[in-house]
């Protein structure tokens, strides 16, 4: 017998290095209209690199004890910026303390305990916020009580920035803002509750982002939308980069979820795109969840439908086309 149309569509993806996971998955990637784009890892090429080290020198830390507290903090983590920060620390030759009690929340950051001291680096809003909200060191791993806290706080400041808690002086909101207008992601690290020093990061567009945009604009008739945990001035600047005008900035995991959720009830068949932790929620509740294959996260692999196993995003408009071509046959 000759294969079914559906199952050849997978054998033809999987030549294309895209490993669909089932047949309904195959013949579901051909029914969207409507797709969001993760940021890091899934729009970039996920391998940032610490352009900045920016100890904040009247806190005591230069840029050497930066640099190594936070690599130690980030070392268990597997996200994209973690490994910025190992890999900075690494080229200087540093040596990373060990860490105990590392703990990692999605969309927010990590914290360690590393020679005794509490190191938390994350996003600056979040991290700040938190501090200044008596939550301390719980807030970059908070559960769901500090991370309502932290949503609510942010969400009192108009730029979706918390600052004022833990920044009396503004030195750390300044240092921030410069920045990321420079289109760096900083990163802000915090021990024993206050400020040391923020730091830059900078990730490239990938080589095909746009054309990826553009194909999926044609097949779907709706233009993508980009849905990021970054801070809203870093995703303006790489949207614009890669042709998209729907941006979603400073998000939870959660609110990404409600994103997709938006599109969903608007009448949308939403293919989420995505490769970290922080979107396993929104691959799990899209139509269909496609990851990053290369640099993805276990947890976004094990969540998706289908795997971007050859590390282009162009393979994700193929596979759709492929699906299209084969619910022809089957019909
Ligand atoms: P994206 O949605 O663009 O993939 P994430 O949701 O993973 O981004 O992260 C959102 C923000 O949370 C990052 O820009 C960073 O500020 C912070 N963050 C998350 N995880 C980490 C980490 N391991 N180290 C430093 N910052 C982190
Ligand atoms: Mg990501």
């Amino acid at each position: 017998a000759t294969m079914p149309p559906l199952l050849s569509a997978i054998a033809n993806a999987g030549r294309h290095g895209v490993l669909v996971k089932s047949a309904v998955a195959m013949e579901r990637l051909g029914r969207i209209d409507a797709v969001a784009l993760d940021k890091t890892g899934t729009l970039t090429e996920g391998t940032p690199r610490v352009v900045d080290v920016r100890p904040l020198r009247e806190r005591g830390l230069d840029e050497v004890e930066l640099l190594t507290v936070a690599a130690a903090a980030e070392h268990p983590s597997e996200h994209p910026l973690a490994r910025a920060v190992v890999d900075a620390a690494r080229e200087r030759g540093l040596d990373l303390p060990a860490t105990e009690g590392f703990t990692a929340a999605p969309g927010i950051g990590v914290m360690a305990v590393v020679g005794g001291r509490t190191v938390q680096v994350g996003a600056p809003a979040r991290l700040l916020a938190g501090a200044g909200a008596g939550a301390g060191a719980g807030a970059g791993a908070g559960g769901a009580g500090a991370g309502a806290e932290v949503e609510a706080k942010c969400a009192a400041d108009a730029d979706g920035y918390g600052y004022g808690y833990g920044d009396t002086d503004g030195v750390v909101a300044a240092l921030v803002r410069e920045l990321e207008e420079s289109g760096r992601t900083a990163v802000l690290v915090v021990v024993d509750g206050t400020p040391a020093g923020v730091l830059g990061i900078a990730d490239r567009l990938r080589p095909d982002a746009a054309a990826t945009v553009a194909a999926l604009t044609v097949l779907t008739g709706t233009a993508p939308t980009l849905l990021t945990g970054d801070n809203p001035r870093a995703a303006a600047r790489l949207a614009a980069e890669a042709g998209i005008e729907d941006v979603r900035a400073g998000l939870l995991p959660q609110e990404k979820v409600r994103a997709v959720r938006e599109l969903e009830s608007a009448g949308h068949r939403v293919m989420v795109v995505g490769d970290g932790v922080n979107d396993a929620p929104a691959l799990a509740a899209a139509h269909i969840g496609v990851a990053m294959g290369r640099a993805g996260s276990d947890l976004a692999l094990e969540t998706a439908d289908a795997v971007i196993v050859r590390d282009e995003l162009a393979a994700v408009p193929a596979t759709v086309a492929l699906s299209r071509r084969a619910r022809e046959l089957v019909v």
